[in-house]
């Protein structure tokens, strides 16, 4: 990526303590560019799905800055109703759990969510619907309750819902969990054609499967909670060491680049 083209994140020495004393997180210092899609990557425990929230803006840093789109991010500024909006409508979240995040009585509801708090009209709300949920193929659940679904069927309405708004930066925690492995090959697919449409794609895993198909750079995260490595896929599954170093592959792993495999 060009060093010319302005960050779209900067974390400077960012550290994170849920109880203080013990960190979760230890001096991260990083710049993401635009388009530029990253996993991040650690043992249960690292702080990876903390690091994701801090980037979201959903916990803020003990210690430390970040910036996001030029701007510092700080508890403040998102106190600020207009800055919020704006930058809640540049950023979705994909939760974990699915049920976290689908509170609605139905699925058309859940999906409108975002687009009648961005302010959109009863039309163009209708549009959004029908387009996303055509894009995502739940066109057929959209009248039923989301807490009936399963877990696939909940996973695509998450992304429905987040989608609606049209956002510039996607961060998914753990997004693979959970799903069955069409569901998991579908959502691979699904997320490389939103890179393709020009969306940044910021995800938190283990899974060591997925990594090569929705990233071009990978942030490796320590248990000690600081960066271990930061490079390419090849580059970082080409060194075992390393993700034996971190939990990522035990030592009787059949693990080989192209079609990553942890039999740990
Ligand atoms: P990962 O996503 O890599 O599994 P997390 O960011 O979820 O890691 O968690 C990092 C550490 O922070 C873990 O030790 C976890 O138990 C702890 N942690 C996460 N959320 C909370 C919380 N709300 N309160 C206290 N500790 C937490």
């Amino acid at each position: 990526m060009s060093k010319q083209t302005a960050p779209l994140f900067q974390l400077a020495d960012v550290s994170y303590a849920y109880i203080p004393g013990h960190p979760v997180l230890s001096d991260i210092n990083l710049q993401l560019y635009p388009a530029q899609n990253l996993v991040i990557l650690g043992a249960n425990g690292s702080g990876k799905s903390t690091l994701l929230k801090i980037l979201a803006g959903l916990v803020h840093p003990t210690s430390g800055q970040i910036s996001a789109f030029g701007q510092e991010l700080t508890e403040k500024k998102l106190q600020d109703p207009a800055f919020l909006s704006e930058f809640r409508q540049r950023v979705g979240f994909i939760f974990q759990n699915s049920d976290a995040q689908l509170f609605s009585a139905t699925v058309r509801d859940e999906l409108a969510f975002a687009p009648l708090q961005l302010g959109l009209s009863a039309e163009q709300v209708e549009q959004r619907i029908i387009e996303t949920a055509d894009l995502l193929g739940i066109t057929p659940l959209l009248d039923r309750p989301p807490y009936k679904l399963s877990g696939g069927e909940k996973k695509k309405v998450a992304l429905a819902c987040v989608l609606t708004a049209n956002p510039e930066v996607l961060f998914l925690d753990e997004p693979t969990n959970g799903l069955d492995p069409r569901t998991q090959f579908w959502l691979v697919e699904f997320l490389a054609s939103l890179q393709n449409a020009g969306k940044t794609i910021i995800t938190a895993t283990h899974d060591l499967s997925i990594v090569e198909e929705i990233a071009q750079r990978v942030i490796v995260l320590r248990e000690n909670h600081t960066v271990a490595a930061d490079g390419t896929p090849f580059e970082i599954f080409s060194d075992r060491e390393l993700l034996l170093d971190v939990n990522l592959i035990h030592e009787r792993s059949h693990f080989h680049i192209g079609g990553a495999k942890n039999h740990g």
